[in-house]
């Protein structure tokens, strides 16, 4: 089984026919309120020029440090956030930025997003037959009180809370954060989604617990069919539960593909400077030394003046003068694997079409095989 990959180019219309959503050039910025209303408007300049698919059953794994611009996108994605400029594809039809309440309450059927905390996602005054009802009835899956019932319960057992009805009345208080989260995840099933953006859904729980919400995702991913975006900041344990990473600067993505590809061999400068601050066992080389290992130079840059061209050009050991003055594009490294970098061209060298191998699908992940949850909380 295969899937096509094609270059990122100018080209109208959505690329990538199977894609179920589809991001183009996508761009955030947020004003800033300033003391002075005749004084120079200021913007934080989250998101810049994100392009990316994602596909049915499959799940792509979104890393970077905070700040990167993960959230932002999720929150575009899920039509949270107005989109400063860039198109939407769903189903390879393009998503209009200006819906009315109808349209994008159908949108936000099939784009369902979990929220990072589960502790204030839920709303402490109602309980799980609420939180888990109000979906259903609002897109119109259910209508007589029995039929709501009879769903809340096989909500329920689907995020495997079980016996179902133990649960049904219970408030966020008297929950568990793993179990929060598993109603968080019920409550966004309920709309029937095809895409599910989860925004750090593991990184609040208690280590205990992560690997099992994890798999829990995988399964629904699997059995349902869902496009699986995953923020998450490890990108070393990423390879384990999504097919696909994609990885964040400053509100730039600089490289992506299967997760194989970019975490086993990185290409971009940032995410070698990742990756060696995230040590795997299956990375170490014979001397049981980190061999992507990258000396890092200065800190993440404000977003409120970032830097021109290739905002790592400041960290970065191989910068250019060519750096400085422009982004690079897109490079297609073969296999699906691409990167923004000027070390390995500038974008439309190979705008054919790639054939890949499907990656294997991640279905479980086991804590043996030198997987590592992200040890702590992360706020972006
Ligand atoms: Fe470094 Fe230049 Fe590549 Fe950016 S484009 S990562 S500054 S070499």
């Amino acid at each position: 089984m295969s899937v096509v990959h094609q270059s990122l180019t100018e080209a109208e219309g959505p690329l990538h026919p199977d894609a179920i959503l589809e991001a183009k050039h996508l761009r955030k910025y947020f004003p800033i309120r300033q003391a002075n209303p005749f004084g120079e408007k200021r913007f934080v300049h989250a998101v810049e020029d994100a392009s990316f698919a994602l596909y049915p059953g499959r799940a792509t794994a979104l890393v970077g440090e905070s700040g990167s611009g993960k959230t932002t996108v999720a929150r575009m994605l899920a039509r949270l956030y107005d989109i400063t400029s860039g198109t939407l594809y769903f189903r390879g039809e393009q998503v209009h930025l200006s819906q009315h309440t109808s349209a994008l309450r159908a949108y936000r059927r099939h784009v369902q997003l979990v929220f990072q905390d589960p502790f204030s996602s839920l709303n402490p005054v109602h309980n799980v037959r609420y939180h888990l009802s109000r979906p259903l009835r609002v897109f119109g899956h259910a209508n007589s009180k029995r039929d709501i019932n009879e769903q809340v319960l096989a909500l329920l057992n689907r995020v495997s809370l079980t016996p179902a009805e133990q649960f049904i009345e219970k408030y966020p208080h008297q929950l568990s954060g793993g179990q929060r989260q598993r109603i968080a995840i019920a409550r966004a099933l309920a709309a029937q989604p095809e895409v599910l953006l989860a925004d750090e859904p593991v990184s609040m729980l208690d280590v205990s617990i992560r690997l099992d919400v994890l798999n829990l995702l995988l399964r629904l991913k699997d059995e349902e069919k869902l496009a699986l975006l995953f923020i998450t900041h490890d990108i070393a344990s990423a390879r384990y539960f999504a097919e696909d990473t994609l990885v964040m600067y400053a509100g730039q993505m600089v490289e992506g593909g299967p997760s194989d590809n970019v975490i086993q061999q990185p290409k971009h400068p940032y995410t070698q400077l990742l990756l060696s601050a995230a040590p795997d066992p299956d990375r170490l080389g014979a001397d049981g030394r980190n061999p992507t290992k990258l000396p890092a130079r200065g800190e993440i840059p404000s977003l409120i003046h970032p830097p021109t061209g290739c905002r790592f050009h400041p960290r970065c050991p191989h910068a250019m003068p060519e750096c400085r003055e422009r982004f690079p594009g897109r490079t297609d490294l073969g296999g699906g694997h691409w990167t923004n970098c000027f070390l390995y061209g500038d974008g439309g060298t190979q705008s054919s079409p790639i054939t890949i191998t499907k990656a294997p699908s991640r279905t479980k992940v086991e804590a043996q095989n030198g997987f590592e949850m992200p040890p702590e909380k992360n706020q972006e």
